[in-house]
């Protein structure tokens, strides 16, 4: 089987970034990713859908490239011999060898357990977004955005502009705690502060509550109310949809497969963005949660450096500013422990297995309480309930095992005999 020089796993804006970089040189590079069109989350659509600047300078530099390849709809699920990938496409299991990786695997969102949170019409933020960039029709729907952190302002931004009524923006930070943000991104980042300022003003007729949390979505067979509660007052809002971001969490399962060094839920990487496995490289939210400047400065050095090449001093600051921000965003918005109480002892946890937290409470471990109450042996393999616990009741969840998602047989049968 043929080596490939360079394989990006994830075509979102670092593994695009990934890309570029590693093919400057005339450097054939693979890029690889599970949705149907490149973008990842925040560029969630392909390029006729792109209305950052950035994100048409690659994909214009990138399609001028022979020697670069886009495989979409391509997922990976495990690690074959060693130097390959088991791959699961809409066309049947494949296999590809590789000699440098750069693993550009981004995040998912952070969904905590509050009763009537798996009502239909209940959503993660991020989630809400992605449906609606997906073309779920939204028109005329009221839908109130809750949570905490800069996502709910896009997400609502978003909705505002498929014709949703964003009845409110609940955030759970207080207004002190938004003040003090507010100033540390005027100090240093007033371009972050500059583009929030824009959000706010195309959302100047939704009402932005601090210090307001939701406690509970109600409704018999799908969700007709939130009850919010903001300054010791509880009130229902009437809703058809609500999106509740409480932040998102580096994707890790293809770092895991790999036997990368993971330290404080994320990829260990050094100045180049080497994991701690030869010939591995890894970047963007899999690296610690930035976003698209983060992630795009981490994609061109990791890039840079899978294709033998060294950064400037110009994308070093580049990087350091966007990761400055990024430890800014952790600190600022980190979840809080009163959001452990949001969950009540009757609260579904895992929700594939129908858990409550009563019956995950008294375990000591998250092995303990998958061995006695089926929690994340379910669809999603504890990528929800599992870090819902995490934050819950302290555990560590194990990695996931391969394969890494669901596949088929024909994909199972392809690991057992190569
Ligand atoms: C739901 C959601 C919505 C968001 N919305 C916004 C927003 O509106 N504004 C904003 O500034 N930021 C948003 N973010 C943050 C966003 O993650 C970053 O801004 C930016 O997209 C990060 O780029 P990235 O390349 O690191 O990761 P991503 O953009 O997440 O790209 C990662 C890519 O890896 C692919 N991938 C993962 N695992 C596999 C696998 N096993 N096989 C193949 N492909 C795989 C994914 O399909 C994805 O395309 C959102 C994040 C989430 C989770």
């Amino acid at each position: 089987m043929t080596r490939l020089p360079v394989v990006i796993l994830g075509a979102g804006p670092a593994g695009l970034a990934a890309a570029e970089a590693a093919s400057a040189n005339g450097q054939p590079v693979l890029l690889v990713d599970e949705n149907p069109a490149p973008g990842g989350q925040i560029w969630r659509g392909g390029p006729p859908h792109w209305s950052d600047a950035r994100a048409g300078r690659l994909w214009k530099a990138l399609s001028a490239r022979p020697q670069v390849k886009l495989l979409c709809g391509t997922r990976l699920v495990a690690c074959g011999a060693p130097g390959t990938l088991l791959l699961d496409t809409d066309h049947g299991p494949r296999t590809l060898a590789w000699e440098r990786l750069v693993i550009c695997s981004g995040a998912r969102e952070l969904l905590l357990p509050f009763p009537g949170w798996t009502l239909p019409g209940v959503t993660g933020a991020g989630g809400m977004q992605a449906l609606v960039k997906g073309g779920m029709p939204v028109a005329g729907k009221r839908v109130l955005v809750a949570g905490s952190g800069p996502l709910l302002l896009a997400v609502a931004d978003t909705l505002q502009r498929s014709g949703a009524q964003v009845v409110a923006i609940a955030e759970h930070r207080s207004g002190a705690e938004l003040a003090r943000f507010g100033g540390r991104l005027a100090l240093r980042h007033p371009a972050k502060l500059a583009q929030a300022l824009r959000l706010f003003a195309r959302l100047r007729r939704v009402p932005y509550l601090r210090g307001a949390t939701v406690r509970a979505a109600s409704g018999d067979e799908r969700l007709l109310s939130a009850q919010l509660e903001q300054g010791g007052q509880v009130r229902d809002i009437e809703c058809d949809f609500l999106a509740c971001g409480f932040g998102l969490l580096p994707t890790l399962e293809i770092a895991g497969l790999f036997g990368c060094a993971l330290a404080h839920g994320r990829v260990s990487v050094d100045l180049a963005q080497r994991t701690s496995i030869d010939g591995v490289w890894a970047a963007g939210e899999s690296t610690g949660i930035g976003g698209v400047d983060k992630a795009l400065a981490e994609g061109r050095i990791a890039g840079l450096a899978a294709a033998g090449m060294a950064a400037s001093g110009a994308e070093r600051r580049a990087l350091a500013s966007a990761q400055a921000f990024a430890r800014l965003l952790a600190h600022s918005f980190a979840p809080t422990p009163a959001m452990r109480a949001l969950c009540t002892p009757s609260t579904i946890v895992c929700r594939c297995e129908d858990v409550r937290a009563a019956e995950l409470a008294p375990h000591a471990s998250w092995r303990a309480a998958k061995l006695q109450t089926r929690a994340g042996m379910g669809a999603c393999q504890g990528r929800v309930c599992g870090a819902a616990c995490g934050f819950l009741y302290g555990w560590e969840a194990a990695g996931a095992r391969p394969p890494v998602f669901p596949v088929s047989a024909a994909c199972l049968a392809s690991v057992a005999a190569p």
